[in-house]
């Protein structure tokens, strides 16, 4: 039988390593490159500025890889559930594939156009390729418990071996015989529109440091794979949070939106690797790919991950409701020069570096302001460019001591622990140019800076920069003690991990086995 095919892409913006967009081409008469900008897009507070830009870019470079093949991508505004049954008749489609998304909202969405897909008489492929491996076979092989540490992880993934090669980009061959029926107004009812056509303000967008899309993802692993002592050394805690150049690969948009797939990354590392001596897991490049499945695991296992209330894995903490403070850490004026000069970097160019992240995180929560890590977590959704549901949940987690970190006495100074990588405060000169002529002694505490010295800096503190929010010495103290107690008021369950973790024994259905299951219904 030919079909007659839609790839909706979501994620996994990309030709290479895409099985979903092999599996649409096989025995296929026609092909149709969709992606839908449903209202999880059109209810865009959510996203800021600076990843739609690098989201319009993705799509753009797509529609461009496509027309080499003689096809095109149609991008159609809407809900899945209206569009594709419409989309289902016009098209006369038999058939529909995709790659597996795990997130909560992905997969409820994917459950009702199943169910659509099914009274339409449309097969239904869902293909895994946004994870090095299937999720549910880690929980699985984890005798049906979510491994709850990354040594856990590392030693149940070790047990299934390697993460599948990818497989590689659909070529003129694989297109003989098929083609994408497109009009010559194709650009006008399908084209990809622009940030103004999506009604968006464009006033505050950044600099385009790291444009969206395939072609410049594989540009860039190239890049970085050419330093082979580079990638062979990694070690993430060595990196510097504040270097002028960003001191880790910044692959992470690209991996988020699947320009760049996850195993692409993993098995280029492993060719740098084979023969060399590298640096291992956790802090190794690999290390990294590590914790991303990690992460990705815990939110398929992890009952209301994002949320503190419902995730029986999370300390339940009496976070303060603090709109003013909130709102300072948000816009970079909290007076802590290190602090606001990662959030003013966040905000014009997306992305920050992992340590970084750590800095800002810890002070919003327990370290300094104690405001709930939802609200970071937030703000964050807004603001990086690579903005992942189970990632961001993940860490913040992890940086607020609520789950998978527990040594909430250990409080990152917001004045020590930037000096340790740029003694001469150039990273906060760059990011808050006000303070550029602040001597090094007083550039993370320029309050501390005696008037003469303020007023030949052409700055004063109260007028042109902000005094501290907080008194960081006095409050991270008041503030360990008051995690000290959310800690005693868990039950001897939550303090045993083991007992956290463990479900009631199953053998997880394969994401893939219950699509199937949903499709034969
Ligand atoms: P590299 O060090 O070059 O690592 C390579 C790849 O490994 C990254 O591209 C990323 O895909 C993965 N990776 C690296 N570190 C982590 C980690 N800790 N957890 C999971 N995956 C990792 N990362 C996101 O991609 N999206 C998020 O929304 C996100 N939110 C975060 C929130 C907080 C509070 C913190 C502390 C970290 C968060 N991270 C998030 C993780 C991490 O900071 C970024 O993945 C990393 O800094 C991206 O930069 P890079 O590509 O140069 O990383």
């Amino acid at each position: 039988m030919s079909h007659n095919s839609i790839h909706w892409f979501r994620k996994g913006l990309r030709l290479h390593d895409n099985p979903a967009l092999l599996a649409a081409l096989k025995d296929c008469r026609h092909i149709y490159p969709l992606f839908l900008l449903d209202p999880w897009y059109s209810n865009n507070t959510h996203i800021g500025i600076n990843r739609w830009r690098f989201l319009i870019e993705a799509l753009k470079d797509l529609d461009s890889s496509l027309k080499k093949l003689d096809s095109r991508l149609f991008v159609i505004s809407g809900s899945p559930t209206e569009v594709l049954p419409k989309l289902f008749e016009k098209w006369k489609i038999t058939r529909l594939t995709f790659e597996v998304d795990t997130e909560p909202y992905s997969q409820s969405r994917d459950e009702e156009v199943m169910k659509l897909a099914k009274e339409h008489g449309v097969e239904v492929i869902p293909k895994i390729s946004h994870t090095l491996y299937n999720i549910d076979r880690i929980i699985e092989e984890n005798n049906g418990k979510t491994p709850m540490t990354y040594v856990r992880l590392q030693s149940v993934v070790k047990a299934i071996g390697s993460p599948k090669k990818p497989v590689p980009a659909p070529t003129k061959e694989d297109m003989k015989g098929v083609s994408t029926p497109f009009s010559e107004d194709h650009e006008e009812e399908f084209g990809i529109p622009t940030l103004e056509d999506l009604g968006l303000d464009t006033s505050s967008l950044g600099p385009d440091l790291f444009p969206g899309g395939e072609q410049e993802a594989l540009r860039r692993l190239d890049e970085h794979m050419e330093r082979r002592a580079w990638v062979c050394k990694f070690e993430k805690p060595q990196t510097s949070p504040n270097s002028l150049i960003p001191s880790t690969t910044v692959l992470s948009p690209y991996v988020r939106f699947g320009c760049l797939s996850a195993r692409t990354f993993w098995w280029r590392l492993t060719d740098v690797y084979r023969g060399n001596k590298h640096s291992e897991p956790p802090v190794s490049l690999h290390g990294q790919l590590l914790w991303r499945e990690f992460f990705y695991t815990t939110a398929v296992g992890i009952p209301n991950f994002n949320r503190m209330e419902g995730n029986p894995h999370c300390v339940q903490v009496d976070w303060d409701n603090n709109p003013e403070h909130l709102a300072a850490w948000r816009e970079g004026r909290t007076g802590f020069p290190f602090i606001d000069a990662i959030m003013t970097q966040l905000r014009q160019e997306g992305w920050i570096h992992h340590l970084a992240r750590h800095a800002v995180a810890c002070f919003l929560t327990r370290g300094d302001l104690w405001i709930s890590w939802e609200q970071g977590q937030k703000v964050f959704e807004e603001l990086l460019l690579d903005a992942d549901w189970s990632l961001n949940a993940g860490n913040w987690q992890w940086l607020s001591a609520s789950a998978f970190f527990h040594q909430y006495f250990r409080v990152y100074s917001p004045i020590a622990f930037g000096k340790k990588t740029d003694k001469y405060g150039d990273y906060i000169k760059k990011y808050l140019p006000v303070l550029k002529k602040f001597p090094p002694e007083y550039i993370y505490e320029p309050w501390k800076a005696p008037r003469s010295v303020q007023e030949r800096a052409g700055c004063i503190v109260g007028k042109d920069y902000p005094r501290p929010i907080v008194d960081h010495e006095v409050v991270h103290k008041k503030n360990i003690q008051r995690m000290k107690a959310a800690y005693a008021k868990r039950s001897p369950e939550d303090k045993d991990e083991k007992t956290i973790t463990k479900g009631v024994k199953r053998k997880a259905t394969s994401i893939l086995e219950m699509f199937e299951k949903k499709a034969k219904r």
